[in-house]
C-alpha cells in the first residue's frame, strides 16, 4: 500500500507532483481543492456552502472537508492514494488519523514541499488550469503550445479566481497560520520528508522519487 500526503503552500507544485506520482504509481490523486471546485461547478449544496470561503482564500469548515475525505477514502479501491491539499490544519490531520484507523489503514509518508514566498506568488499568478481535464500550466515556466488551449485535450485554460494577487496573499497567510502544528504532528509521527520545492518541476520530481526510493516506498 502507498498512502501519501503532500503538504506545502499553495503554489508549491503539489498538484503537478501529485499527478506525476499518481500516474507512476497508479494510485489516485485526491485533491480537496479539485473536489470542492467540482461541487461548485455542479452548484451542489456542498458547493454553495464552500463558495464564499474559497473565493476569499479562507479554509472551508472542517466538517465539510473531513466528511468529503472520509467518503472518498472509504470508496477507494486502489492500492493507496495521494492526498493533496488535505489535511490543512492539525484538526484535519487528527480527523484523518481517526478515519484511517477505523479501516485499519495508515499514512506511509508526508512530503513537505518547502517553498519561498516570492516563488509561490510568481507561480500562482502565472498558473493556468484546463477547464476540461484540470491539467496545470504556467504562462512562463510551463506554457501551453497554443495560448489559452490545453495541450492534452484542447480544453480552455483559465486563471482560478483565487489565483489573483489579493486572494493569494490571504491564502499564504492562512497557510502560514496552520502549517507549524501540522509539521510538528507529522514530525512526531516520524512521517515527514522535506522536499526543496523551489526547484523546477523535473528537479522536484527527481528528488521526490529518490526520497521515496530511500524509504522503500517506490
Ligand atoms: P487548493 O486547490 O488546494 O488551493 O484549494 C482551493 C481552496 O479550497 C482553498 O483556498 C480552500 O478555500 C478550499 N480547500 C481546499 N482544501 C481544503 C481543506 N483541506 N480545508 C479547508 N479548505 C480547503
Amino acid at each position: 500500500m502507498k498512502r501519501f500526503i503532500l503538504l506545502g503552500p499553495p503554489g508549491a507544485g503539489k498538484g503537478t507532483q501529485a499527478k506525476m506520482l499518481s500516474e507512476r504509481l497508479t494510485i489516485p490523486h485526491i485533491s480537496t481543492g479539485d473536489m470542492l471546485r467540482e461541487e461548485l461547478k455542479k452548484s451542489s449544496e456542498l458547493g454553495k456552502q464552500a463558495q464564499h470561503y474559497m473565493e476569499a482564500g479562507e479554509l472551508v469548515p472542517d466538517n465539510i472537508v473531513n466528511q468529503m475525505i472520509k467518503k472518498r477514502i472509504a470508496n477507494n479501491n486502489s492500492e493507496g492514494f495521494i492526498l493533496d491539499g488535505f489535511p490543512r490544519a492539525e484538526s484535519q490531520a487528527i480527523a484523518l488519523e481517526k478515519t484511517l484507523k477505523e479501516i485499519s489503514q495508515e499514512i506511509d509518508s508526508v512530503l513537505y514541499f518547502d517553498t519561498d514566498k516570492e516563488i509561490i506568488i510568481e507561480r500562482l499568478e502565472g498558473r493556468r488550469v484546463c477547464k476540461n481535464c484540470g491539467a496545470i500550466f504556467h504562462i512562463k515556466n510551463m506554457p501551453s503550445q497554443k495560448e489559452g488551449v490545453c495541450d492534452n485535450c484542447k480544453g480552455e485554460l483559465y486563471q482560478r479566481s483565487d489565483d489573483k494577487r489579493a486572494t493569494i496573499e490571504n491564502r499564504i497567510n492562512v497557510y502560514l497560520e496552520k502549517i507549524s502544528p501540522l509539521l510538528k504532528f507529522y514530525t512526531n509521527n516520524n512521517k515527514l520528508i522535506k522536499v526543496n520545492a523551489n526547484n523546477t518541476t523535473e528537479e522536484v520530481n527527481k528528488e521526490v522519487l529518490v526520497l521515496l526510493k530511500d524509504k522503500n516506498l517506490l
